[in-house]
């Protein structure tokens, strides 16, 4: 009974179908992919091993396919490299030759025409922190700033500086291709920086006859800059406080996620808070206190969804760590929440009968708002309202509508079969709901439909005592 969802990436320490069970009926609301270190023959395994850990727990688990993006990376080194302040060291281009003891070839190559002389560039989520000095033909010469080791193929970023590789990469393209043909329910792309960006992924997806919502990832200083054209442009935020927080001053990081929560729910887009929300966790079974307050303030916000990623992926206490988000978002939720949903701006006439739901609900303190949705529109508007007390039972008869609920706050998706009689539909989903426990006689509940009764489109709202 949380509202707050949880994302897990997917990784050796779960991947196991036994442990994607223990994690689904753990809490695990979507599974994420990371394209970054994934082959394809992983993903066909791995999509697979979701889908049927999820039936056979009966708990839906959405699958989200997360693109590596335009990545910027340093090329092989035949040993790791030790850098020192005030070394000197060469970043090079197509192979370009350097004179320095010490530097490495780059796999972009426009580095060099996008840079700036006094630039600095970060290396290895930014342990290696360097200035550019001089840019010369096909290099360019740099002072090394801080220490660090510099391995093989690691992960480069310029903050501030436009790049111009593609948003949407050779390599993206193939991996959302699979993730068409295999039927992932979300798409989460990396360094969207425009809206164009959205729009092209769009157009993939629909080319490819694709019905998977595109979540965008807010992880560089552009995105920050254009956050209100990309909430609209995408169905989902994803705030990637990882690369993010390299990308911009640490200390905006709070303010970045405050407000692009905010204008989500403003908007009604799903948010995920992602990144280093128990990184403690990855070898100890207990969060620090500081990431208690971090886990609690993201739910206080009443963000959809927090994320994990090492915790999951190659942590030791994955398990714990899904008892630890639940434990904090049970207490938090208790408590209150933001409410930033209250001056929420509704266009549409459903929207507008959904908030009077939400508002009956919420005087009634109604056990539940039962939603019989054929799209999810009407369940997204009323998770987006953020009821108060009333727990969300959304009803569908489509698998992909259940999947992409999972991500939305407070929602509990179910497949159902709609009668042509309406009221037979109702008395099914409350039989179902009295069943696993969730109400009971006596029970008010607050019903919202769209559903299609002889072909009619039956927009309603009522009380009901659950008999
Ligand atoms: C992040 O940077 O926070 C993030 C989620 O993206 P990735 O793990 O793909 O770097």
């Amino acid at each position: 009974m949380r509202n707050t969802k949880i994302t897990c990436t997917i990784g050796p320490s779960i991947e196991s179908s036994e442990m994607l069970e223990k994690m689904i009926r753990g809490g695990m609301n979507v599974a994420r992919l990371n394209m970054c270190h994934a082959t394809h023959e992983w993903t066909r395994e791995i999509f697979q091993r979701i889908r049927t850990a999820s039936e056979t727990v009966g708990i839906p688990c959405a699958i989200m396919m997360d693109t590596q993006g335009p990545s910027i990376r340093t090329g092989d080194l035949p040993v790791p490299m030790e850098l020192k302040p005030g070394d000197i060291f060469e970043f090079t281009v197509k192979g370009a030759q350097s004179e320095e003891e010490k530097s490495v070839d780059v796999n972009y190559p426009n580095l060099i025409k996008d840079i700036h002389e006094g630039d600095t560039v970060l290396v290895d989520n930014g342990v290696i922190r360097l200035r550019v000095l001089e840019k010369l033909h096909r290099r360019m010469r740099c002072e090394v700033l801080t220490q660090g080791e510099l391995g093989s193929r690691r992960h480069i970023n310029l903050p501030g500086i436009k790049i111009s590789m593609p948003s949407i990469t050779e390599k993206d393209r193939q991996d959302i291709a699979l993730g068409i043909a295999l039927g992932v329910d979300i798409i989460a792309l990396s360094f969207v920086r425009e809206r164009k960006d959205i729009e092209e992924l769009r157009e993939i997806l629909r080319a490819g006859h694709s019905d998977a919502t595109i979540v965008a990832k807010i992880e560089d200083q552009q995105a920050v800059v254009n956050l209100f054209d990309l909430i609209d442009a995408a169905d989902g935020i994803m705030v990637a406080r990882g690369d993010l927080g390299i990308e911009c001053p640490y200390e905006e990081l709070p303010i970045i996620q405050r407000r692009t929560v905010k204008a989500c729910i403003r908007k009604g887009r799903p948010v995920i808070v992602a990144t280093h929300m128990l990184e403690s966790m990855i070898e100890n079974p207990m969060p620090t206190r500081a990431e208690v307050t971090d886990v609690a303030n993201a739910v206080f916000e009443q963000a959809d969804s927090v994320m994990l990623s090492g915790e999951t992926t190659v942590g030791k206490y994955p398990l714990e760590c899904l008892e630890v988000l639940d434990r904090i978002a049970q207490r938090i939720e208790r408590s209150g929440g933001a409410n930033y949903a209250e001056d929420v701006e509704l266009i549409e006439e459903r929207q507008k009968i959904v908030r009077s739901a939400v508002v009956m609900a919420n005087e009634l303190k109604a056990k539940g708002l039962l939603v019989f949705t054929r799209y999810g529109h009407m369940a997204r508007y009323t998770s987006w309202l953020r009821p108060n007390h009333s727990r969300i039972f959304a009803f569908t008869n489509n698998e992909r509508i259940r999947n992409q609920l999972t991500l939305h706050w407070g929602v509990m998706p179910q497949l159902i079969q709609f009668s042509e009689d309406p009221e037979e539909t109702v008395l099914r989903a409350e039989q179902v709901l009295m069943e696993r426990g969730f109400l009971s006689k006596g029970d008010q509940v607050v019903i919202v439909s769209d559903i299609l009764a002889h072909d009619k489109v039956i927009n309603a709202v009522q009380m009901r005592i659950v008999e």
